[in-house]
């Protein structure tokens, strides 16, 4: 009997996580007013995918999401992800509250 090939799932698995890894390289939070020198430490960024900001972002001082080139490239119709969590929490493909 003949099996799927090994690793399949693996190699798509590896490709998945390449694509996020390549849009979390272009998201523009660090250039916003609303991102912070502990967030910058701690590696936080890409919240629309990673959900929000765990303790370092507190205010919205602005928000630069909509002109991000993942927030087309993904379709996504929320914002200011580090204090409302990610797209999928906000609702995806509900408009914005
Ligand atoms: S949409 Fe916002 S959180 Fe997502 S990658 Fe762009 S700037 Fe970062
Ligand atoms: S999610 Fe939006 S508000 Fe938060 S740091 Fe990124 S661009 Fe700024």
């Amino acid at each position: 009997m003949r099996r799927a090939a090994p690793g399949l799932a693996a190699r798509e698995e590896q490709e998945r996580q390449d694509a996020l890894k390549a849009l979390r390289e272009i998201c523009i939070c660090p250039g916003c007013p609303t991102y912070n020198v502990c967030a910058e430490q701690a590696a936080e960024k890409f919240f629309c995918a990673e959900g929000g900001s765990t303790v370092c972002i507190q205010g919205e001082h602005g928000c630069l999401c909509p002109d991000c080139p993942v927030h087309a490239e993904m379709g996504l119709s929320h914002r200011s992800f580090c204090t409302r969590d990610s797209e999928t929490v906000q609702g995806y493909g509900t408009p914005e509250r």
